[in-house]
């Protein structure tokens, strides 16, 4: 398989397990735009070009931590708390891997909690599937650091706003089905059904690689 996730091998060499490739958890918004597009990007990696939106946004983040260092925490609902930035995350459970922006931690002993920030260059309401990868931050953040992460935040950089959300076990479970399913897609290594809005086509990267959505 031409898959370009992580191989897990500090975990195999640990025996935590087995040899395996993970899941980018930023992948479900791929998924949740139009599965084909995350089929290209494993099992043909290679192809997607850096486009200036993505430039403009690993710039746009950059000053937002930055100005977050000010920034007071009681936006998230938290009063005192360590900020941890681009938190890198593995877990064998869900084998998948995240960088999360930013982590508070706060509280002491059996009152510690987590909460994963994920900032984001929109100025819509956040959709499902950034929902989605919060909860998997979430799950990810409390297998490695042991502590509940009860609620995540989706910053929305041009809004300066923070959109609070709970990581119930709905949201969770639906979390770890799309993760499942991105890992079937790309295990099978079949190229799936093209998204049925086609109109996402119109400006996507990989039309010159989709010859029956014209
Ligand atoms: S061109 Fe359309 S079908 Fe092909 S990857 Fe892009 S969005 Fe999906």
């Amino acid at each position: 398989m031409a898959a370009t996730g992580e191989r897990i091998a500090d975990l195999v060499a640990d025996g935590v397990a087995e040899p395996a490739w993970l899941v980018r958890v930023t992948d479900i918004k791929q998924y949740a735009y139009c599965a084909r597009v995350v089929y290209y990007e494993y099992c043909l990696p290679g192809l997607r070009p850096v486009t200036f939106k993505m430039t403009r946004g690993i710039d746009m983040q950059e000053e937002t931590e930055r100005l977050e260092k000010r920034r007071s925490l009681q936006e998230y609902g938290v009063a005192e708390g360590i900020r941890h930035f681009n938190v890198a995350l593995t877990s064998a459970r869900l084998q998948c891997t995240a960088q999360v922006d930013l982590v508070v931690e706060s509280g002491e002993g059996a009152a510690r909690t987590l909460l994963p920030v994920d900032f984001k260059l929109s100025r819509h309401e956040p959709g499902r599937h950034f929902m989605l990868q919060l909860a998997c931050y979430g799950m990810m953040l409390e297998e490695a650091w042991g502590a509940p992460a009860p609620e995540g935040v989706i910053y929305l950089i041009p809004l300066k706003r923070a959109v609070r959300v709970a990581l119930d076990k709905r949201l969770r479970r639906e979390a770890e089905r799309t993760v499942a399913a991105i890992r079937t897609l790309v295990t099978r290594e079949q190229m799936p059904a093209p998204t049925a809005q086609r109109s996402r086509c119109v400006d996507c990267e990989f039309r010159r690689f989709c010859n029956d959505t014209l």
